[in-house]
């Protein structure tokens, strides 16, 4: 019998392990023997950045909680490493897979090769050449001691290749993130709450930011969404704050009629808000996965992006963290005269089944 060992820690991981989870319960249904274990480790805890998600995705209790929140990189990354070697040397697996770039997808990769146990990277092989972002050197450091990397793109593929890595490492799957959009897309849902309730589909904007670039200066902050809202025309923009935002957010103290905040919402609820968006300008990631598939105009406020596909067959266009080049992107998106999405290779809804079938075969 095999056994794995699932890590999940925040909130983009969340959706990408869920299809997984979902594939191998497919198979402990169908009599093979098989075994998984589900760890948390806490670097997202709160109800609105993690409990939501486990309710609205089906995802079950997970076995142990590492409690690895809070303070700085290196804090997180050493209480995720310390308790996660705890939680490998008491049930040992065959193979731990963690899912995207995130802190504890660095720390578990580490502390499981480090314990001569095999890792699997689903989402391998993306780059941003960007080492200002954390994310950036997740990846680097994950990826150079993966033992089975689950790509979502030829271009992660080329990426692998390139660093050296021999090609019965790579497997070319997809996107769970996408298994998980296309699964629930029949149950999203219009968010709760007056500022929602006259909402019209297509007639509104929606905008995420959270990365240090463009959140942690409150004046770049301010000039960012002075242009947003000089850009949009006065339509509803309707913005979830993660919490990374909020605090800067909140001395700024800007204030605009169309402009609505409120808390991150749940998954359900604000993809029935992008699906239905005129645009969305954001400097997510996965967003920019989501609504290419979606076909729904993105701007992405960053100078780079490790997701090249969304912008040469999606509907994602990279503008930068510079406020003065929005403009142009803004105005085509007021015209309707965006680009459609083209379809990417395997972003199918079937990627969590390909990646359990690989390692169900391999560990067997
Ligand atoms: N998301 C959500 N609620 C929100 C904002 C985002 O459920 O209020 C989802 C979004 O649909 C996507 C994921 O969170 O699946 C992206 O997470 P995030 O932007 O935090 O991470 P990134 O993709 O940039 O790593």
């Amino acid at each position: 019998m095999s056994i794995f060992t699932i890590v999940a820690g925040a909130r983009p991981n969340f959706m990408k392990i869920a299809p997984i989870i979902h594939a191998f319960q497919n198979q402990q249904k169908a009599g093979v023997d098989v075994q998984f274990r589900l760890v948390h480790t806490g670097q997202h805890y709160d109800k609105k950045m993690s409990g939501d998600f486990f309710d609205q995705l089906n995802i079950p209790e997970p076995n142990a909680n590492l409690g690895g929140g809070g303070g700085t990189q290196a804090e997180q990354t050493a209480a995720i490493m310390v308790a996660f070697e705890k939680e490998l040397m008491e049930h040992r697996p065959d193979l731990v897979i963690v899912v995207g770039d995130v802190t504890s997808t660095l720390a578990c990769s580490i502390a499981a090769k480090k314990l001569q146990i095999d890792v699997a990277h689903v989402e391998g092989g993306i780059r941003s050449g960007d080492l200002s972002m954390p994310e950036e050197i997740n990846r680097m450091v994950t990826d150079s001691i993966t033992d089975h990397f689950f790509t979502t793109s030829e271009i992660a593929n080329a990426n692998l290749r390139k660093a050296g890595v021999s090609e019965e490492k790579i497997h070319f799957v997809g996107n769970t993130m996408i298994d998980t959009l296309m699964d629930q897309m029949p149950n999203f849902r219009k968010p709760e709450g007056e500022i929602f309730e006259n909402l019209t589909p297509g007639n509104y904007f929606v905008m995420t930011m959270h990365r240090p670039a463009n959140v942690d200066q409150e004046q770049s902050l301010k000039a960012m969404i002075d242009a947003i809202l000089e850009g949009t025309g006065g339509l509803p923009i309707f913005f979830p704050v993660h919490p990374r935002t909020a605090k800067n957010l909140q001395n700024l103290g800007i204030q605009a009629p169309n402009l609505h905040l409120c808390e991150p919402l749940g998954y359900l609820e604000f993809n029935y808000l992008v699906k239905n968006a005129k645009g969305v300008i954001t400097d997510s990631g996965g967003v920019t996965e989501e609504t290419s598939v979606m076909n729904v105009p993105c701007v992405t406020l960053r100078n780079n992006t490790e997701r090249a596909e969304t912008i040469h067959m999606g509907t994602n266009e990279l503008v930068g963290t510079d406020p003065k080049k929005l403009k142009p992107y803004l105005e085509k998106i007021m015209k309707g005269e965006w680009k459609q999405y083209q379809g990417i290779p395997l972003w199918d809804g079937k990627t969590a089944q390909r990646i359990v079938d690989i390692l169900i075969k391999t560990y067997d």
